[in-house]
């Protein structure tokens, strides 16, 4: 068996295209969606996601304000600037890049931003929210593995899934959006005594351990549908995931790929959330 791919780029264009008439809509009454990204520091992965957010804001009409802070920054002017944009009525959405460096408290940080701005959905109210089954915002990049699973018509009801990681950010909220779509799920981490004996009862395996193509074509089941959250650059400055795709793409039935998978999904979810933060507000959504 060779997989079908689970093109993220492919989508995530489709998608995007959809978002144009959603821009209109609120121009019609008077409102241009804004994203405000904030940067602290001088991280180079940071530095590249936060141009490809700009960049993927202002390609659908997202007015994107960018923040950037010294990597010595007072934890006290980030805060302050939050206040402001939480209070700014131009900006719809407030993203902060992480990780933070190390003398900033990041749930602090997350926590000040407005629950109604979190278009990361990493406050305790919009974590709160989606664990209860009635979601505001949710993390962009099960969100966006999720609009992947669904755009490729995978069934989710009844099906054993099963998730490895448990981040806030993206093992746990999978895990509720996959068990709310009636999926019975596993949730294995680092500490999950023998992974492959629970990943090969996977029909829909997520993989988000940050490990280099740790998972191989003998820990998945024949026919299952494979999601590749991680993302590596290799010391020849090839990129990878957290699967070895030419292995299990022997196994599986579909699967996506890295680069050119869950990463676009991601971004587009970030769109998805800050529009629906300015329809909201515009009373639209
Ligand atoms: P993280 O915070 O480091 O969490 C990793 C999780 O994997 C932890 O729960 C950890 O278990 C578990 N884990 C680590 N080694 C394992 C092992 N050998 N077996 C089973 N579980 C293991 O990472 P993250 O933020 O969730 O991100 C995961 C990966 O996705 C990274 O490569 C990251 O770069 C990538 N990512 C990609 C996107 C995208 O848009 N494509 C977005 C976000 C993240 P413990 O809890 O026990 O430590």
């Amino acid at each position: 068996m060779t997989a079908a791919r689970l093109d993220g780029t492919a989508m995530a264009r489709e998608l995007r295209a959809g978002f144009a008439s959603r821009v209109e809509r609120l121009a019609a009454a008077g409102v241009r969606p804004g994203l405000a990204v904030i940067l602290v520091g001088d991280d180079p992965a940071s530095q590249v996601y936060v141009r490809n957010k700009v960049q993927a804001c202002e390609a659908i009409g997202i007015r994107s304000d960018r923040f950037v802070f010294a990597a010595d920054a007072a934890p006290a002017e980030v805060l302050d600037r939050i206040g402001a944009l939480n209070a700014d009525p131009q900006v719809h959405g407030i993203l902060v890049q992480l990780p933070l460096p190390k003398h900033f408290d990041e749930q602090q940080v997350l926590e000040v931003i407005g629950a109604e701005k979190d278009v990361d959905g990493f406050h305790r109210d919009n974590v709160g929210a989606l664990s209860q089954g009635r979601p505001r915002f949710v993390p962009c990049t099960p969100r966006g593995v999720l609009a992947m699973l669904d755009a490729a018509g995978v069934e989710l009801r009844g099906k054993e899934a099963v998730v490895v990681g448990r981040s806030n950010i993206v093992g746990k909220p999978m895990a509720q959006l996959l068990t709310a779509r009636d999926a019975t799920v596993t949730v294995c981490h680092s500490r999950t005594a023998d992974l492959a004996t629970h990943t090969r009862r996977a029909d829909v395996l997520v993989v988000a351990a940050g490990r280099p193509r740790m998972v191989t074509a003998d820990m998945i089941k024949p026919g299952a549908v494979v999601v590749d959250v991680g993302i590596h650059r290799g010391a020849e400055g090839r990129l990878c995931g957290d699967v070895d795709y030419d292995g299990c793409r022997t196994v599986a039935s579909l699967i996506s790929p890295v680069p050119g998978g869950v990463g676009p999904m991601t971004i587009t979810m970030l769109l998805g959330n800050t529009l629906d933060a300015a329809e909201r507000r515009a009373a639209l959504g």
